[in-house]
């Protein structure tokens, strides 16, 4: 699964989401080049509380596919531009959520077509001339399974979310981040760009819970993240609580001038923020370390080296006396 940036939420997910939440008003897309067989099924469908769209050729049901999602399709075997068999390849190649149903109709029930039919991913098979009442009971069981499929794929793919979300600050946690970490690291090395890395840690935070209590210092990584996550405005940057006070930012195509003016902007923005922390030996309010690596990433290493070095230059930010950012540019 790949992941995009918005609290890890895949693109096939939305796509899901979306089929789901239309589902309310069932739609139908009927493909059959005969205009008799499209109204008698529109005209039967439609009394049963249907929404139907119509197609007459593959290539104008492929487009109306796209755009319109159908809950349903029937699909005659014969059409004119191309064989119905080869449309439903096309049709299911399209299906962002992979469980569109498709129900064959044809003149004939020779054995060899029925087993294509199947074959080819369709869910069910009818001659013509068709049996409405029967149609009809099977459209009804075909729809509440699907729906139930639709809905354990969305249910599995938020769990999913859920394993690489972190529940306090409703940011990546550790594993979203090295995943991620992982998957861009790898595409900066197949493209050479630069790859810059960022690790905050609020400076005495302990002692933060020690004045405040520890459900101060919740309210404040909370604070904190949502700081950060509001400076990352592009698509691929993430955000992810790397430990309990301590965050990360992952900047693929960023060079070392970029992750510089974000460290120094959100250290700042933080301060701006003035939580009062009177036990802090630096500042009268809550403030941030920071340590920042960039490298353009060589095809086949490690991305653990700029963990390592983001985490060193953090370390001497907290030598160096706190509330500031360091810099470790390698190759
Ligand atoms: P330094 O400036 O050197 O970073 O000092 P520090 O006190 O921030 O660092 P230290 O590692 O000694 O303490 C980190 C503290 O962060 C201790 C821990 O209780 C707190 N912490 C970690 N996770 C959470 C959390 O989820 N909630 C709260 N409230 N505190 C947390
Ligand atoms: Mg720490
Ligand atoms: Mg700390």
């Amino acid at each position: 699964m790949s992941i995009c940036r918005s609290c890890c939420q895949s693109i096939r997910e939305k796509e899901i989401i979306k089929t789901v939440i239309q589902t309310n008003q069932i739609l139908i897309l009927i493909i059959d080049y005969e205009a008799i067989i499209r109204k008698i099924l529109r005209l039967y469908l439609e009394q049963e509380g249907y929404q139907i769209v119509e197609a007459q050729s593959g290539t104008e049901a492929l487009s109306i596919f796209e755009k319109q999602h159908p809950d349903i399709v029937i699909l005659d075997t014969i059409l004119p531009d191309m064989d119905g068999f080869e449309c439903c390849i096309q049709l299911q190649s399209l299906d962002e959520s992979k469980c569109t149903p498709i129900l064959m109709i044809a003149d004939i029930e020779d054995d060899q077509s029925v087993d294509r039919a199947f074959e080819m991913g369709a869910i069910d098979y009818f001659t013509k001339p068709i049996h409405l009442p029967m149609l009809r009971q099977r459209i009804k069981r075909i729809l509440e399974q699907s729906q139930l499929q639709k809905k354990l794929i969305v249910k599995n793919l938020e769990l999913q979310r859920l394993v690489i979300i972190d529940e306090l600050t409703q940011v990546a946690n550790r594993r979203g981040f090295e995943e991620y970490l992982a998957q861009e690291w790898q595409r900066m090395a197949r493209e050479q760009q630069p790859f810059s890395l960022i690790i905050w840690d609020v400076d005495f935070f302990k002692s933060y819970n020690d004045t405040y209590g520890h459900l101060s210092g919740d309210r404040c990584l909370k604070e904190i993240a949502k700081t950060i996550k509001n400076f990352l405005k592009r698509s691929t940057d993430l955000i992810a609580r790397y430990g309990g006070e301590e965050f990360a930012a992952i900047l693929p195509n960023t060079d070392v001038e970029g992750a510089t003016s974000l460290a120094q902007t959100i250290c700042s923005a933080i301060r701006t923020l003035a939580i009062p922390h009177r036990n802090s030996l630096v500042s009268s309010h809550v403030t941030l370390s920071a340590g920042l690596a960039t490298a353009i990433p060589s095809p086949g290493s490690d991305f653990e080296q700029i963990i390592l070095a983001a985490d060193q230059s953090l370390y001497q930010a907290k030598a160096a006396g706190r509330n500031r950012f360091l810099h470790n540019s390698y190759h």
